[in-house]
């Protein structure tokens, strides 16, 4: 059993306040592989207080300083890049192979792209040739970092990497779920040599911890990534400190597959789907199929899902390993369950257990058609691999479909038309449109509309997030 129980604090691995043990759980076993703690209030104020002091000289580093310290970090990391997935496959799940070629790749992306962005950065403009007003871009300060458990390096990189290079210093709360990689992340942070106090890492819940934090009148800012529900949550805490708050949040995505999309396109949107066991903001779990290849599409859909295997993170190859805890399988084989009970026609998969495992969070590639968009198989983010199929008949449909939830994260959209693909595009609610599967480049924006969330994570946008900015007249 791994001891995790110490949190980082103004450079150093501290005992917390008081003791209040919690399990990690393997979800490939379920059983026990390490223990952290579960912080108070005390923490808090301590990390809080290390955080603040910092700020003072850290604010003032220049910028070539910080890319230095960014570089070395970038060079451990990639020194400890198998270990790194090993971390992430033991707590969240992910076979270790995606998590090598995904999980941690993203992270090593993040670092280097930040790292490009700040060498690009101007801190200082001026306003235009005839104006005396300068604009300056500053730190907004101390930010409470909170993150969930299934992309959690990926979430971790996109906002610690971020807040170092504006100036920011910071308390990084990762899920209490899938904490080690965080741990370790924090590990390499101190071999860098930051400051004591710039980069500060406390566990615990989101009743506990995660509440200090949105409360907290010494935090400038909160960058938030997880559900819609703790958003909501954080967003009525954080008021009466009147902090910035930086939500990114659920999705429902849809995939409209036109009549002329590229041969592969429903077999891509399956594998799009279930990669993850299905846990990602951004999966495209309403596919919605064109009335005249609905059939041909649901057979093609049912045929490349019984193909995904459902195996052990452990082990390497090309299979889904099991989803991260108890409390989401339950809600997945919950889900289930509904859409069987509402009428849905369930193609493939199902609330059973996968025929080769009898332990473990395991859930078989699902796939639901028939299905109406009331229903709640299509209104809720279901957060593991379960797809529901939609057939529409025009595309003004497909939009309206499209468009019908509280999300707005990411949207897909198969056709070998160019014209209707960026006509669609344009007409659909959410912080990114995938066409034809193609991928977002790195240091682009990524966050939501609606409630899917207020924020934009990576590039100029992910930093300008943890800046102030400020007007200054008579500057000639
Ligand atoms: P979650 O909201 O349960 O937990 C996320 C984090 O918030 C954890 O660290 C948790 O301890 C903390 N938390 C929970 N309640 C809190 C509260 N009241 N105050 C403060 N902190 C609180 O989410 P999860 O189950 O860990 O993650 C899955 C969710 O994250 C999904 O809804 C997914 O769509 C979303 N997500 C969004 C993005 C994005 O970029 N939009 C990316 C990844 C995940």
């Amino acid at each position: 059993m791994l001891d995790k129980r110490n949190f980082y604090i103004n450079g150093k691995w501290v005992k917390p306040s008081k003791s209040n043990d919690f399990e990690v759980i393997n979800p490939s076993n379920e059983e026990p592989f390490a223990v952290i703690s579960l912080g108070s209030k005390e923490d808090i104020d301590s990390a809080v207080k290390a955080a603040k002091k910092a700020f003072d000289k850290w604010k003032e580093t220049a910028k070539e300083e910080r890319v230095k310290l960014l570089e070395k970090l970038l060079t451990i990391y990639k020194k400890k890049f198998k270990e790194m997935s090993e971390a992430i496959s033991m707590e969240m799940g992910s076979p270790i192979d995606y998590s090598t070629s995904t999980h941690t790749t993203s992270g090593q992306t993040h670092l280097e792209d930040f790292i490009l962005r700040l060498k690009e950065f101007n801190f200082e403009e001026h306003f235009n040739s005839k104006s005396n007003n300068n604009i300056s871009y500053e730190p907004i300060g101390v930010c409470g970092l909170i993150t969930p458990w299934n992309w959690p390096i990926n979430q971790i990189a996109l906002k610690v990497v971020p807040a170092f290079a504006a100036g920011c210093t910071m308390i990084l709360k990762p899920s209490e779920i899938a904490p080690i990689s965080g741990m370790l992340f924090a590990e390499m942070i101190d071999e860098a040599g930051f400051p004591p106090g710039v980069f500060n890492l406390v566990n615990g819940d989101g009743a506990g911890v995660g509440t200090n934090i949105s409360g907290h009148p010494d935090i400038d800012m909160i960058s938030f990534t997880g559900s819609t529900r703790a958003g909501k949550l954080i967003s009525k805490n954080a008021a009466d400190t009147i902090k910035r708050v930086c939500l990114e949040l659920g999705g429902k995505g849809g995939n409209i597959v036109f009549a002329d999309s590229y041969p592969n396109a429903v077999r891509d949107g399956i594998r799009n789907v279930m990669s993850n066991s299905g846990q990602s903001c951004d999966a495209p779990t309403r596919m919605l199929v064109e009335k005249s290849i609905y059939e041909k599409a649901i057979k093609e859909a049912a045929d490349e899902a019984k193909k995904i295997k459902v195996d052990l993170a452990s082990k390497k190859g090309d299979h889904i390993g099991p989803v991260v805890s108890k409390v989401q399988y339950d809600k997945i084989i919950n889900l289930i369950k509904s859409g069987i009970d509402e009428g849905a026609t369930l193609a493939t998969g199902g609330p059973e257990l996968p025929n080769n495992l009898n332990k473990g969070y395991f859930i078989k590639p699902t796939i639901f058609t028939n299905v109406t968009n009331d229903m709640e198989i299509a209104k809720k983010e279901i957060f593991g691999p379960v797809l529901s199929i939609i057939p529409f008949e025009t595309e003004e449909e497909a939009i309206k479909i499209t468009n019908d939830t509280e999300y707005g994260l990411g949207n897909y959209l198969q056709t070998e038309d160019k014209e209707k693909a960026k006509r669609v595009a344009k007409k659909l609610r959410s912080g990114i449109v995938y066409i034809n599967g193609k991928a977002a480049d790195s240091g682009t924006p990524f966050g939501g509309y609606r409630q899917s969330g207020n924020g934009r994570e990576g590039g100029t946008w992910g930093l300008e997030e943890y800046l102030e900015v400020k007007t200054i007249t008579g500057w000639k």
